[in-house]
């Protein structure tokens, strides 16, 4: 990798075009600086500033997309209600320092005639993929793409979407991209719950009902603390804290091995506990990552 070799900053440019956005990257690669790329949809909050951080200890120049994907979006999903806040998101950027955010339109992502997708098998259908048919697609498409026009060094991701990074690491290793996948600890609200865009479309009791994902997780750590091993006994009382929330209603919760994503029938190596739950209409994901160390586990969540 090239040395970091730190330019002046300057203020937040937005670029909405690829061709332009390629060559303010290309400039910074010429330079001899290491390019950052974190995707996102907007909406910003504390998740995704922690990614910035973390680019913009490594990087400079920090690119920031927003782009709500369309491709990744279920027909019944909320792609035409997703929250859009790009003014408070373009300060937010500034005074973190990010040197470019670009916002490309849809038709310049996708221009008339696009015909091609990314599917990385095996892992993209299940989980996440089941419940949303198509999901994985589109964000890996999107995100190969984002990929491409950028170039970037590093490109960082959060821990939150599990599932997605996954996906994202087998991309990037199976076509050769030239970029480094960097995953970030999940930011969560001072009661658990993580961080998410999609927090705002809960009403006051949902809010709190959501809660629930973090407990169950804390109390899946604390009985793995005390020797529980049996993935299916771990589930069972995750469900049952979860089944105790009226307002939620579990769409899935399992235990996997972190590279195969398929169920495990005993802890071992590295696996993550994958919990979907609607709370109300809202559905919000979240997971705990499980890692044998010596004769026990440690469980991050
Ligand atoms: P999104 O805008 O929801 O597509 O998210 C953009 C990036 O931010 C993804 O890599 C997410 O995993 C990450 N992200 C979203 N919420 C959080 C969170 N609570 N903690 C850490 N990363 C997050």
């Amino acid at each position: 990798m090239p040395p970091n070799r730190r330019a002046k900053r300057r203020p937040l440019e937005i670029i909405h075009t690829a061709e332009w956005m390629r060559l303010a990257s290309r400039e910074a690669s010429v330079a001899a600086r290491v390019v950052g790329l974190i995707p996102t949809m907007g909406a910003l909050h504390d998740g995704h500033f922690s990614l910035i951080r973390a680019a913009r200890g490594q990087c400079s120049p920090v690119v920031v997309s927003i782009f709500v994907n369309p491709l990744q979006f279920g027909a019944n999903e909320d792609f035409g209600k997703y929250p859009l806040t790009m003014e408070k998101d373009r300060t937010a950027l500034e005074s973190l320092g990010v040197d470019y955010l670009f916002a490309p339109e849809s038709s310049e992502m996708y221009p008339p005639g696009f015909r091609t997708s990314i599917h990385v098998e095996g892992l993209s259908e299940r989980l996440e993929g089941r419940s949303r048919p198509g999901h994985f697609q589109g964000v890996a498409t999107v995100v190969l793409k984002l990929m491409e026009i950028v170039q970037p060094n590093f490109c960082y991701f959060g821990r939150k979407d599990a599932q997605q990074i996954r996906i994202v690491r087998q991309m990037v290793r199976d076509l050769d991209i030239a970029s480094e996948v960097v995953d970030c600890p999940i930011v969560r609200e001072p009661d658990g719950l993580a961080m998410s865009s999609r927090n705002e479309y809960l009403n006051n009791d949902e809010r709190v009902a959501a809660t629930g994902l973090h407990r169950s997780l804390k109390r899946a750590r604390e009985n793995i603390s005390h020797g529980e091993r049996n993935p299916g006994q771990l589930l069972g009382e995750i469900r049952e804290i979860l089944e105790r929330e009226p307002l939620l209603r579990v769409d899935y919760a399992e235990i996997v091995d972190v590279h195969t994503l398929e169920p495990v029938v005993k802890l071992r190596g590295e696996c993550l506990i994958l919990l979907a739950v609607f709370s109300g209409r809202t559905r919000l994901i979240d997971n705990a990552l499980i890692t044998e160390s010596g004769r026990s586990f440690v469980v991050t969540i």
